[in-house]
Parts: structure tokens; sequence; C-alpha cells
């Protein structure tokens, strides 16, 4: 009898598509990626824990980054700066203002 780890495998890559619905809101609160991950520690949230780097293009937050709030419609993510400049423009609406 095989071990189960070496019974063959089937491995399937998903894709999924997100549509963009809102970035960045105005009224959005923003918050540093260094405080963001302290309270995620300090109040044990799993899913607070794994938000370690921009949603779109994966670049590793570092702990003076702003995280962007994205808002999509299979919830919500967050983006770097650079991430969220861009499709706020696709959005069609005004760059955000740097700090
Ligand atoms: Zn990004």
């Amino acid at each position: 009898m095989k071990d189960c780890n070496e019974l063959p495998k089937i491995v399937k890559v998903t894709t999924t598509t997100y549509t963009v619905e809102d970035v960045a809101p105005e009224n959005g609160v923003r918050f540093n990626y260094g405080d963001f991950h302290h309270m995620a520690v300090k109040h044990c949230l799993s899913w607070h824990l794994k938000q370690t780097k921009c949603f779109n293009c994966e670049k590793p937050f570092k702990d003076e980054d702003y995280m962007y709030l994205i808002i999509t419609d299979k919830g919500n993510q967050f983006l770097c700066q650079e991430c969220a400049q861009k499709f706020r423009i696709q959005l069609g609406k005004p760059d955000y203002v740097k700090k």
C-alpha cells in the first residue's frame, strides 16, 4: 500500500477575474502597512495577517507603505499606491493625491 503522498496527482490551475468597482474611495480610511500589520497581530486577525502584498502586482508592502482599499465584485483587497493610481485613472477618477 502506497503512502497517500505517493499517489498520482492532477493539478489544475484556475484563473479568477475580479471586476474593479472602486479604488481607494475618498471617504475610505487609509493606513500604512506597519500599523495595519501591528493591529492584525494584536487582534489575531488571520485574513488581515495574509495581506502582505499588493493584490495586483504582488509587491510586498513595506511598513511605511500606504495600503489602498480596492472594492471588487469578489470582495475587498489592498493595492500599492502605484496600482491604486493606475486603477483610479482607468475608472475615470482623479489621480490619488499623495500624503
Ligand atoms: Zn501594486
